[in-house]
Formats: C-alpha cells, structure tokens, sequence
C-alpha cells in the first residue's frame, strides 16, 4: 500500500488528503498511520503494522498521546479560525515523545476559507515536525489552494467479498454477507452496523417506509405517511441533511427494484426486500423506474437550494405510484 511505502522510504509529507465517500475507512487508516509512525517497536524492514502492545501504540489507540491532535466539527458547522489558532498556540510546545506531531481533521471540506489559510500557514512554516491529515468525503468542496499543497490519496469502494471475509470471525456467515451487501463497498459502514444494530435497523425501516409510500393509492393518505417520516421531531436545521439520507436509500431501493426487472438479484443492496421488489418489479415498466431513478436524482441536486424539501417530495409522489 501506498502509505507503506512513504513509511518503508522515510519518505513523510507535512499534508495529506483523504478523499472518498463516508465509511471507506479514511479514518481508521489515518489513526493506523499516525500510530504506525509513532511506534516505538515498529521496524519497517520486518513489519508492515504498528506493534499495538508498546506504550505508544496503546495512547495512540486510546486518543490520549500528547502528540496527537484531532480537529472535527463538534460544537459549530465549520472548523473556524479560532480552532486553528488555539491549535498553532498548543503546538509551539514542542513535541516531546515521537519528535512528530499529528493532526487529523475530519469534514475538512466545511474549514471556513480562513481556517484553511491559517492552516496552510501552520503546514509550511511548521512550529514543529508537523503530519496533518485532511479527511473528507467532498473533495471538490476544499479550496484549491489546500488541494494543490497537499498529497492527495483517494479512497475507493471495497469489494464485497473482501468486506464479508473480514467480517466472518466477527459474526455468522450469513450476517457477514448481509452486511458486506448492504455496505456498498464501504467497510467502515459494515463494521459500525455491527457494533451498532439500530443503525441497520433504521435502514430497513427507511426502505420499508418508502415501499409503502409507494403502494399506497391515496394521495392524501401518502403524503400524511411522508409528512411522519420527514418533518415529525426534526429541527428545520437537520431536515436537510435527514432529507439527503432518505434520498439516497430511495435511490438504492429503485435501483434494487430495477436490478430485479433484470433478474440480476446478486447485486442488490437491501437483497431482504426481494419478496417486495419482486411485487413492485412486476407491475412497473422500466422506462417508468429509470424516470423515478432520475427524478430522485434531479431533487437530491434540488436539495443544495433554497427549494423547501416539502415541495420537492410532494411533486415527486404526485408523479409517481404504483398501480
Ligand atoms: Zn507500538
């Protein structure tokens, strides 16, 4: 692997990108990399991994070593100046275990454009032995200049039986591909859907929900039904974000349903549903489901402007049913 290599060749960055889709593992490979080369026992000519048992390894894993710092998101929507500053303030204490200090920051596309600068600033006129790691899932998003100083590594999906495999020590076969199916090439989402079951769980609710959406005849008895899922509970704040989310298990779903009309069940994302496909399969033409596939598309994009989500979703269930 790629990163190997920069560690084997002593060859170390002051910044890098990792850019891919949420749950491809850019996280737990950065936390292995800055582990990796703050190990004490590590020796790249016999080993390809951290020793996971020295000192080092184990603060490293535990979030709790001096030299290690993470920046994300937590209490505003954006990574402001101030968090650089206080971050550039800490680090002119010098490091003083590995003599390298590292700093991940997740959802880097939402720095403010001064953030980013200031960053920049901190990366090429280090106070310290600097390793920064820019993750981010909106790689378009981040601003030229932070994409042109940097080392870009793209993340890209993971094979399914790759996924299932790693999985099978961890839980039943059958779970084991269940999960490799329903994570889409995402590992990161197999491993958090182990470990948290309500999140696939919520999933299958999402998919069913939209399936009875769709058979229900009665437009006002549909929108009732959409009216629960989207706005109950939820601050206008979150429903776009929630909105996104629903969006893209819709587009999965028909997807699953189309793949179903071309007897291709193998590649189905939520294959627990195929009974229901199979119903909805048999009573849509495939023109009509590649126009609700563009469609959920067309208001995924619609979403990015000030259009209310509930207009979005209402033109999209008066266009469309199942009859
Ligand atoms: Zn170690």
């Amino acid at each position: 692997m790629y990163l190997q290599k920069c560690i084997k060749s002593g060859k170390i960055f002051h910044a890098y990108i990792f850019a891919g889709s949420e749950g491809l593992g850019k996280t737990t490979v950065a936390r292995l990399f800055f582990q990796t080369l703050a190990c004490k026992l590590f020796n790249p000519t016999i080993a390809s991994f951290p020793c996971n048992t020295c000192k080092v390894c184990q603060q490293m894993q535990s979030g709790s070593h001096p030299d290690l710092y993470w920046l994300a998101p937590v209490h505003s929507p954006f990574l402001l100046l101030d968090d650089i500053q206080s971050l550039r303030s800490r680090l002119s204490k010098r490091a003083f275990f590995s003599g390298i200090t590292f700093v991940g920051i997740e959802k880097a596309h939402l720095l403010t454009p001064e953030a980013s600068s200031a960053l920049l600033k901190l990366i090429e006129e280090p106070v310290t032995r600097l390793c920064c790691i820019f993750l981010t899932s909106a790689y378009a998003a981040l601003p030229e200049t932070l994409r042109s100083r940097t080392h870009v590594i793209f993340f890209h999906p993971v094979s399914q039986s790759l996924i299932s495999d790693s999985l099978r020590d961890r839980c039943s076969h059958k779970q084991a591909l269940e999960l490799a199916q329903e994570s889409f090439g995402r590992p990161g989402f197999a491993l958090q859907a182990l470990a948290t079951p309500e999140l696939r769980k919520n999933l299958h609710t999402l998919v069913a929900h939209f399936l009875k959406v769709l058979h229900t005849k009665k437009l006002a008895a549909r929108l009732t039904m959409l009216e629960a899922l989207f706005f109950r509970g939820i601050s206008t704040q979150h429903t776009r974000a929630r909105f996104q989310e629903i969006c893209e298990v819709w587009s999965f779903v028909l997807r699953d349903i189309f793949f179903v009309k071309l007897d291709q069940k193998k590649y189905l994302r939520f294959p627990t549903f195929v009974e229901q496909y199979n119903n909805f399969a048999a009573q849509i033409t495939s023109r009509h489901l590649l126009q609700m596939m563009q469609d959920t598309i067309r208001i995924t994009q619609a979403m990015k402007t000030n259009i209310t989500p509930q207009l979005l979703l209402e033109q999209f269930f008066l266009q469309h049913s199942f009859s």
